[in-house]
């Protein structure tokens, strides 16, 4: 039976998700039990906390942590802290994770969290009070065996550093195995800053091989120049390729001739900003989209390629690095125009895989050095791009429906191997 695609609401993260999931689920022929197991989060859980600002004043907080699936393995997922968090977006999230911990085959459900808030207008005072009740409020419920927050938009190291020591004190004992994204000097693993984008950057080396392209002077576009997209801007710029454009919230900067990543971060950190970089011209997010380029990567936050714009994307390969960067009509209309998309469950996987690494490393307290980190990671990012890769052709389909049909196939097998309780 054809799926009505006009039931979901597009707008609406969770809506993509579940119909994303439906489309997987029709094509692996799953019953309509199993169906319902894997679309509801597991665990739910909404706090709401106050936090002393520096005025003095008392504020309100709403944050969310949600395990989508904890079938396969620990909760694993990041955390959020953005005007835009909601019971949501925090839903699709946590489910993407589950998919996404499967398609790379590393022993993880999926879970996510995050505080609605803007931290653009918190001192770094503000935010650490409000890591730590929230850590305290969603304390229950995390743990090196049950679930392992990361970092996400607008969060970082030094945030993961603030959880895993309030979570430690509430134990009497130091976890470092309670999050990832952890600075080294803590228990942090080597190449977790940048895994995100190196994961990216060894998905499209793969996918360029597939499509029989070169990735030497490939020009690229980014959206996002945070965790992911500078990092992806600086490595894929070693590697040989182009960046002609890249953006943030404020806005974007081109250059046809090419910009420097690394002059374009330390003018970031200057100035707060890309936009106003000097070797090139400000553009806007719109512009970088419909950018003429050979790759383009969003890197910032869902829905921002839709059927309002996909028509003007002119890139021959999208690798998402954010989660949910694309609708599925958008999909539609990029597959209409042959345009090769490395779905974020796959494209940004790369980050959670180097969580893994980190977490073994912290229960072993045994630590890998660089080399060891970025060569496990090839092998998994290149091992799962040809897994999905493989699908497309034995199954004809995309590559986002492949890589669903992998991660949403692998966790409902482990759901019937181990049977319902009681
Ligand atoms: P970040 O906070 O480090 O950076 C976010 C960037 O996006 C910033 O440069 C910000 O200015 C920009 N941005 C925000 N809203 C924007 C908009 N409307 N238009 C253009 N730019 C905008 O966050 P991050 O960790 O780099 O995460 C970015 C995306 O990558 C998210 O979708 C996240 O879920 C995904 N992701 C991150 C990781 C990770 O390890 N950090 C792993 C997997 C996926």
């Amino acid at each position: 039976m054809a799926i009505d695609k006009t039931k979901y609401d597009e707008t609406k993260p969770h809506q993509v998700a579940l119909l994303q999931l439906e489309i997987a689920a029709e094509r692996l022929g799953l019953d309509e039990g199993m169906k319902l197991k894997l679309q509801n989060p597991k665990r739910i859980l909404i706090v709401n906390f106050p936090v002393k600002m520096d005025n003095g004043e008392l504020r309100n907080f709403t944050g969310y942590r949600i395990q989508h699936s904890l079938t396969r393995g620990p909760g694993k997922g990041g955390i959020r802290y953005h005007p835009s968090v909601d019971l949501e977006e925090v839903k699709a999230l946590a489910a993407w994770m589950t998919w996404k911990a499967a398609v790379v085959n590393i022993p993880y459900g999926g879970a996510k969290g995050g505080v609605q808030c803007n931290p653009k207008e918190m001192s770094k005072g503000e935010l650490e009070r409000l890591t730590r009740r929230y850590t305290w409020e969603i304390a229950p419920l995390i743990g090196p065996e049950k679930d392992i927050p990361a970092p996400d938009v607008y969060t970082n190291a030094e945030t993961m550093a603030w959880i895993m020591d309030t979570y430690s004190t509430l134990q009497g004992y130091s976890v470092p195995g309670v999050v990832t994204g952890k600075p080294v000097a803590i228990g942090g693993s080597l190449g977790r800053n940048e895994a995100t984008a190196q994961g990216c950057v060894y998905a499209i080396e793969e996918a360029l091989k597939h499509l029989g392209m070169d990735l030497e002077k490939a020009t690229v576009a980014i959206q996002g120049y945070g965790n992911a997209g500078s990092n992806a801007a600086q490595i894929i710029h070693k590697v040989g390729a182009i960046v002609i454009a890249v953006s943030d919230s404020k806005g974007g900067i081109y250059n046809a001739d090419g910009l420097d990543p690394a002059r374009v971060q330390k003018h970031k950190e200057k100035t707060d900003s890309v936009v106003n970089y000097g070797e090139g011209d400000n553009i806007t997010n719109e512009e970088l989209l419909a950018m003429d380029c050979d790759i383009l990567i969003p890197a910032a936050m869902e829905n921002q390629i839709t059927k309002e714009n996909a028509h003007e994307v002119k890139a021959k390969l999208i690798a998402e690095a954010a989660n949910g960067p694309t609708t599925p009509s958008a999909d539609d209309i990029l597959y209409d125009k042959g345009i090769f998309i490395i779905p974020d469950i796959l494209c940004n996987a790369g980050g959670v895989t180097v969580s893994y690494f980190e977490w073994v490393q912290n229960i072993q307290s045994l630590f890998w050095t660089l080399e060891e980190v970025n060569n496990q990671l090839a092998k998994i990012m290149k091992r799962s791009f040809w897994d999905v890769a493989a699908i497309t052709k034995k199954e004809k389909v995309h590559m986002r429906t492949a890589a669903w049909m992998l991660g949403v196939g692998r966790v409902a097998e482990a759901t019937r191997l181990r049977g319902i309780y009681p």
